[in-house]
């Protein structure tokens, strides 16, 4: 079965409810009308009996009045018709000269007549031979402390059924009407209310990868919906930002893998066109390896930084002697130092055991160090210092380079940024290199921070967290 809409649940919930509430509160109309009434009954006995039980006694005390029937046609007006009366003495046999009209099938109620005798008046409920029953007064006429006769008002509760029936018949009319009404009344709110939330669905249909700078909008609605609404513009915000950034590093990509391919199709290209000797041959290879090279260490870097994205770099969780680490890195990075007449040294005061991927904090180091070394005029120098600084290894790669402008700081760290577009493929950079080292700087929980002004140097400085907990 499909689910209900919003708007049907909504009208059910409305029209149930209002139904639920139409039912108590005419429950409790039907219960008042009905004792109203039949207290009304109740006092109209009372004040006919008593009236008649009165006038028995007035004197000469016992004897009725000659005039009663007339008496109390004028006491009752119209409804003088509806009541029956009959005087009855203490062992229940009726006074032929009262005016009796009370209905023969409706024997006197032996415990109000005893009641009575006793003095009690009582009221009771009696069914006769007719649809209705009767309600009956039973009281007594006492002279001088003494019960002489007994008096019995009554009268059909036909009227009290009637109405009764009727109060039902209107709510039985009037009822599915209002619940109805409360559906439909329900169904136009939940419609106008759900207005948005239809123009917010079919803006979200449209949007797609093409039009990401479509938003809903939301001018005017200033409630739940709207707030809804400025929340999916937000989660669309960064949608979008996240696409115009996975864009443009595909086509930096593609544009890094174009270069050194066209380089390499071109010397190949060269090469063939005439027969050359064996030594023009080699130097082509030779250049196209070292293409080659460039080449499989930029897909190699794509690869890692896509398992950073995908947060499967597998971080290994090992002992790792920090003071050890330097000293590798910079024992490999000489060779390179050497060639740029760059001093390179490296000061740690004493080993700094660390849990962490000895394999990518090399890597983080070489990558740093590297970058000192090649940004680095000859006659300068890199030093490499380990320190403890509260609960933190630093390791600062220090250089007396050309430094890096304040406004590029921020934006080396972005893949494929170079300060000097050109100068970095020529030191065989990727462009890729410090984003990695971020991103495997935070695989081990800490952080990169950056000193530097152009012609004074640069220091990179990384925290690395001693109580580890790599994720
Ligand atoms: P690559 O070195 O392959 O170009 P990186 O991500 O390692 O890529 O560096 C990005 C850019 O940051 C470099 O091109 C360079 O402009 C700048 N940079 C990095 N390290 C230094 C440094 N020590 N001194 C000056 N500039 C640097």
């Amino acid at each position: 079965m499909r689910p209900l809409s919003l708007r049907s649940k909504l009208t059910l919930w409305c029209a149930s409810l209002f139904g639920i509430m139409l039912f108590l509160i005419w429950g409790v109309s039907y219960e008042m009308l009905s004792n109203g009434l039949a207290r009304d009954v109740d006092a109209s006995l009372e004040s006919v009996g008593t009236a008649i039980s009165k006038t028995l006694n007035e004197p000469p005390s016992g004897a009725l009045p000659a005039d009663l029937e007339a008496m109390l046609r004028e006491f009752l007006g119209p409804e003088f018709p509806e009541r029956f009366f009959q005087l009855l003495d203490p062992l229940g046999r009726s006074d032929p000269q009262f005016p009796n009209s009370f209905p023969e099938e409706l024997s006197p109620d032996p415990k109000a007549m005893e009641n009575a005798v006793k003095g009690i008046r009582t009221f009771s409920t009696i069914q006769g031979e007719g649809p209705y029953p009767s309600r009956i007064l039973t009281l007594p006429v006492i002279q001088g402390k003494r019960v002489t006769q007994i008096l019995q008002v009554g009268m059909s509760l036909e009227g009290v059924y009637l109405a009764r029936r009727r109060f039902l018949l209107i709510l039985a009319i009037l009822g599915p009407v209002a619940v109805l009404l409360a559906g439909g009344g329900g169904w136009l709110l939940a419609r106008w209310a759900l207005v948005p939330v239809d123009r917010m669905v079919s803006t979200a249909r449209r949007i797609g990868g093409t039009n990401l700078e479509e938003r809903i909008n939301h001018k005017g609605i200033d409630d739940e919906l709207g707030r809804l609404a400025r929340t999916l513009n937000e989660m669309l915000e960064r949608l979008e930002s996240s696409f115009r950034q996975t864009r443009q590093f595909t086509a930096d990509a593609a544009h890094e893998l174009r270069t050194p391919l066209t380089a390499l199709k071109g010397e190949m290209e060269m090469a063939l066109r005439s027969v050359r000797d064996p030594l023009e041959y080699q130097s082509v290879i030779a250049s196209n390896l070292e293409e080659i090279e460039h080449l499989s260490r930029l897909v190699e870097d794509l690869l890692l930084l896509s398992r950073a994205d995908a947060g499967a770099l597998g971080i290994a969780e090992e002992d790792v002697d920090l003071q050890a680490l330097i000293t590798e890195a910079v024992r490999r990075a000489s060779v390179l130092a050497e060639a740029r007449s760059v001093a390179l040294t490296a000061e740690t005061s004493s080993p700094v055991p660390f849990t962490g991927d000895s394999r990518r904090l090399l890597q983080i180091l070489l990558n740093l160090v590297d970058n000192a070394i090649k940004f680095t005029p000859a006659g300068g120098q890199v030093m490499v210092n380990l320190n403890r600084e509260g609960s933190w290894a630093v390791i600062s790669v220090q250089d007396t380079g050309i430094g890096i402008p304040p406004e590029e700081q921020e934006k080396i760290f972005q893949r494929f940024y170079r300060v000097q577009k050109g100068r970095s493929r020529d030191t065989g950079g990727t462009g890729l290199g410090l984003c990695i080292v971020r991103s495997l700087v935070e695989a081990h929980r800490g952080h990169i921070e950056l000193e530097s002004s152009p012609g004074n140097g640069s220091t990179f400085r990384i925290f690395l967290p001693l109580v580890q907990q790599i994720q």
